[in-house]
């Protein structure tokens, strides 16, 4: 019969092997109407499914297998994340991908004979520069990073926008240097290439990053729910991004330099490599920022959102790449489909599945018996030895846990207090300065040490200048509010910041006190962003109608003290002797100031 899409005289079989065109519809395979996904022609081109999109290359049954290997892959990390194991979670989370395009490689042949040059410039040059790019974070990061909120301009501007451009540049060197063979000239090959470059490249760069985090110890404090959504946004929804926006961006190359000379006008915008490499670079940026700017939930929705985009985006690219890709050569002699294992004349798509053939394995093997049990065996033992290996170095470099001074059950004393500065009746020293709130409370700092980060009749926000600690003071008129309410308060407000905060039970202050009056304290801690913990005391306290609710934090590791003051975070003394600089409004009702009125 006449192919009514391609013209070409075809045996009347579900479809045309020349184009793929769906010829009796009634005797398809497929619930769906029309033409399906032309690597997988069982699903819609507009369903934005992942292993589909990212592992065009494997047969349906192979499809199956490695759906059940990522589903198991993002079990485990929510399971070790629930656990509490968050720096064996972010392992996995940094292999799981990089592991499953690895096995994808082997799975479809997809280096043909030239398995070093294609590992070389794919997933070796992503993971190189990976590290890379995750020692140039840490050089770049300020010093202050942890302390101040991560959307600070030089944040934003160096992990929202330059690291990814960075990155993007980096992965896409190495699969261009692929280009130029003309053994791999599909476009499938491109968009491989350029997804194996990118995942590795992702998860080198988290691992190299969160360096500090999983030199810590294998089970640091913090809260399991924002952990969770934050270990599976790094293992899934990031790595996806990658992949899909990179994969297109390189196959957009291939569609250009590779396609068929005459059909390049059709490709139209997505085969335009400048508007794919601009439009990869959006997607990126934009997946970085919505991580600095939102919180966990809606960081992870908002990135599942990129990545449904990202994937219909690469869908469309390979699904038009294939039917650009039908060859015009006579039809050959019949060979077994991989994908539907009936007997199909050979030419670019199967005449009983619709399946493009070259979304095909390469050998043409079809998908083995026992192939699923020898896989996830495989790909089980692979992520197994890679995750020992890690928990030996971290275990191997784990530092000794700190011992607090005070024995168990005893009461402990407060860390020493250092006089405060300016004394009743001392003059003002050139440095000092009085913060004065309308409310009538008072505190003075020496602004050689204090920077102050903003101030206002209510609030005051200081850093250490030697940037391992912030402070921060809000006054209020107390008007029905408790000192446990205000602290429960600050605790939510200091979240927004660091999500996972949890209460530190190992290092509670035995007092609390904001200048002589005696409040409530409550000692938390947990991570910023990229892992790198934090130590919160926040102090409650009301007196003559005003309340003070302070918060300081820290970024120091707990460490046993060496000067025998009852906090493993001892650059927590200069906030204690901040404080005793307070003065409330009943100290402050002194002849002298009367006089002064
Ligand atoms: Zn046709
Ligand atoms: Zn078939």
């Amino acid at each position: 019969m006449t192919c009514p899409n391609c013209g070409h005289d075809v045996l009347r079989a579900p479809f045309c092997v020349r184009c793929g065109e769906p010829l009796e519809n009634r005797d398809s395979p497929y619930p769906i109407e029309g033409r399906g996904y032309a690597a997988a022609p069982g699903e819609h081109r507009f369903a934005p499914r992942v292993v589909s999109s990212l592992f065009p290359h494997l047969p349906r049954a192979g499809m199956d297998t490695f759906r059940l290997l990522l589903g198991l892959g993002i079990a485990l990390i929510a399971s070790l994340a629930l656990a509490g194991l968050f720096p064996v979670a972010l392992i996995v989370a940094a292999v799981l991908v990089p592991l499953l395009v690895l096995f994808y490689f082997v799975e479809v042949d997809l280096y043909e004979d030239e398995p070093l040059r294609v590992l070389v410039l794919t997933a070796v040059w992503g993971s190189a520069s990976g590290v890379g790019v995750g020692f140039l974070a840490d050089a770049v990061r300020s010093g202050n990073a942890t302390l101040v909120s991560q959307t600070t301009g030089h944040a934003v501007l160096w992990q929202g926008i330059l690291i990814p451009l960075i990155g993007l540049a980096l992965v896409l060197a190495g699969p261009v240097a692929l280009l130029p063979y003309r053994k791999f000239n599909d476009v499938l090959d491109g968009v491989t290439f350029g997804a194996a470059s990118a995942v590795t490249f992702a998860g080198a760069e988290l691992l190299t990053h969160s360096s500090t985090f999983l030199a810590a110890g294998l089970q640091p404090a913090g809260l399991v729910t924002p952990w969770t959504l934050r270990l599976l946004t790094l293992g899934f929804a990031v790595p996806i991004l990658a992949a899909a926006s990179v994969g297109s961006a390189t196959g957009a190359l291939w569609l250009r330099y590779r396609a068929p000379q005459a059909d390049r006008g059709k490709l139209a915008l997505l085969g335009h490599p400048l508007f794919a490499v601009v439009l990869a670079a959006v997607l990126l940026v934009s997946g970085a920022l919505v991580q600095l700017y939102l919180g966990r939930w809606a960081a992870l929705a908002a990135l599942v959102g990129l990545d449904v985009l990202a994937l219909l985006w690469l869908r469309q690219l390979i699904h038009l790449g294939l039917l650009e890709e039908a060859a015009e050569i006579e039809v050959g002699p019949p060979r077994r489909c991989p994908n539907c294992g009936r007997e199909t004349p050979w030419h670019s798509f199967c005449a009983y599945c619709g399946v493009s053939l070259r979304a095909l394995p390469k050998s043409g093997r079809p998908h083995q018996r026992h192939g699923r049990a020898r896989l996830l065996a495989g790909f089980s033992a692979g992520l197994a030895i890679l995750v020992a290996i890690a928990v030996g170095v971290m275990a191997a470099v784990e530092p000794a846990p700190a011992r607090s001074p005070c024995t168990a059950g005893q009461a402990c004393t407060n860390p020493p207090r250092v006089p405060a500065s300016g004394a009743p009746g001392r003059r003002a020293h050139a440095n000092e300065r009085t913060w004065k709130s309308s409310l009538g409370v008072q505190l003075r700092y020496d602004a050689a040490r204090w920077r102050v980060a903003s101030s206002n009749d209510r609030r005051l926000e200081l850093t250490h200048t030697n940037d391992l600690l912030a402070l921060v003071v809000d006054a209020a008129s107390s008007s029905g509010t408790t000192a446990e309410q205000l602290l429960a308060d600050k605790v939510d407000s200091l979240r927004g910041r660091y999500p996972d905060l949890e209460v530190d039970s190992g290092n509670q202050p035995a007092s609390a006190a904001i200048g002589s009056v005696q409040g409530l304290g409550e000692a938390f801690s947990g991570h910023d962003i990229d892992g790198r913990p934090v130590e919160a005391l926040i102090e409650a306290a009301s007196a003559g109608g005003v309340s003070v609710v302070v918060a300081t934090w820290v970024t120091q590791q707990a460490h046993t003290s060496r000067n025998g003051i009852a906090t493993p975070f001892d650059a927590l003394v200069s906030a204690d002797a901040l404080l005793e600089t307070f003065r409330w409004p009943f100290e402050l009702s002194t002849p002298a100031s009367r006089i002064g009125r």
